[in-house]
């Protein structure tokens, strides 16, 4: 049987990064669900289909070939540009249709199939609650909405995008706001989940707590 970690969390709490880190280190595929909504997100985008056209987006569902491949370890979502899905904009649209039950079935099989079949790390919103409720190791990341707005300015900057720290850390508080009000799976940790705030972690302290989390789950490594 495989042995699955899922790592949920507010948008900006360091999910990914941990994730692909600690995924490495015990030789796990991590699986980035953010990237699938991202991928149906910058579809709806680039067809010029607006996030309240519900009849619409349904309709265009079938039309999109989200798939996961693997190079050195790394996922890519196969929708051209993975680059392009990290834009703000694709990841508030991701949020805005990502409450939309046939956009989240869509996905929720593929995911389920991946952890069925391998070790995996698994980052979301809903991945404790609803993806893989027998995870065997279920962890709720969060930081402050300052830190979380920060680090996501600070990466921007670094790739030489321009941005406004004021205007992410409003987009972060919708996100969050949308995320955890959605009737479909929204975003709270799980009843069993282990709670940890990275306000004032750095990454590898982060990656290490989970580790030692896996271990006393039963992780083997
Ligand atoms: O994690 P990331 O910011 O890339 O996710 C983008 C959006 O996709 C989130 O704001 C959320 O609305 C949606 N999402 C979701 N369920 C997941 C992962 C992401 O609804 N498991």
């Amino acid at each position: 049987m495989s042995f699955n970690i899922a790592i949920d969390g507010p948008a900006g709490a360091g999910k990914s990064t941990i994730a692909k880190k600690l995924a490495k280190k015990i030789s796990f595929i991590y699986v980035d669900t953010g990237a699938m909504y991202r991928a149906m997100g910058y579809y709806f985008l680039q067809h010029g289909i607006k996030a309240e056209e519900e009849e619409k987006i349904k309709e265009v569902c079938d039309d999109i070939s989200v798939a996961l491949a693997y190079e050195n370890g790394v996922q890519k979502v196969l929708l051209n540009g993975e680059d392009k899905i990290r834009q703000e904009e694709v990841g508030n649209m991701a949020s805005a249709t990502s409450g939309y039950g046939f956009v989240r079935a869509k996905l929720l099989s593929l995911q389920q199939d991946m952890a069925a079949q391998h070790n995996v790390i698994m980052d979301g919103r809903d991945i404790g609650t609803c993806v893989l409720p027998n995870a065997q190791l279920k962890i709720f990341l969060t930081a402050s909405v300052e830190v979380r707005a920060k680090r996501r300015y600070d990466e921007l900057v670094a790739k030489g995008e321009q941005c406004d720290l004021a205007e992410i850390e409003k987009d972060i508080s919708e996100r969050d706001y949308r995320d955890m009000h959605r009737e479909i799976a929204p975003l709270k940790a799980a009843e069993d989940a282990v709670m940890l705030d990275s306000s004032d972690l750095n990454i590898d302290e982060v990656v290490e707590a989970i580790y030692e989390q896996a271990k006393k789950a039963g992780l083997d490594a």
